[in-house]
């Protein structure tokens, strides 16, 4: 075998031989050539730094990433939350409120009250209705698995 003809063969190897996927005689022949061999030195040099970025960008998910999606989905959830908690605390204050009114008031209700009230009602039955809806939404697998 010339040594050109094994330059060439060597610089077709680098990257087999980077990757560890060569026999014992191969690597041997890659490198003895390398000793030799400025130019294959250098091209394999140059390989396995790229290698080395490769496998650096090459992790499942850049933490960079993870960390925007969480921050993607907390800013979603956490006014949606807080709206259902204010809602809910609301509602209520407004029925106990109501019913210490009413208690304790004989006049009561007025029509504002009442104004009030069908409000509030609205309300609820908008809740109840979404609440429904996420209930139904909700995969329901895990209690059909348990009765078969
Ligand atoms: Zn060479």
């Amino acid at each position: 075998v010339s040594p050109a003809e094994t330059h060439e063969n060597v610089s077709r190897l680098l990257s087999a031989y980077l990757d560890g996927e060569l026999t014992q005689a191969e690597s041997q022949l890659v490198r003895v050539h390398l000793e030799d061999c400025a130019e294959c030195r250098e091209a394999y040099e140059e390989l396995r730094a790229l290698t080395r970025v490769a496998r650096e960008l090459d992790f499942p998910e850049p933490p960079e990433e993870r960390m925007a999606e969480l921050e993607r989905r907390i800013s979603v959830r956490a006014p949606r939350r807080f709206g259902w908690i204010f809602l809910i605390a609301g509602l209520a204050a407004l029925l106990v409120y109501a019913l210490i009114r009413w208690i304790s008031d004989p006049d009561f209700p007025t029509t504002a009250d009442l104004i009030a009230g069908a409000i509030a009602v609205g309300f609820v039955l908008l809740f109840l209705s979404v609440l429904r809806q996420r209930w139904l939404e909700l995969p329901h697998d895990r209690y059909r698995r348990i009765k078969r």
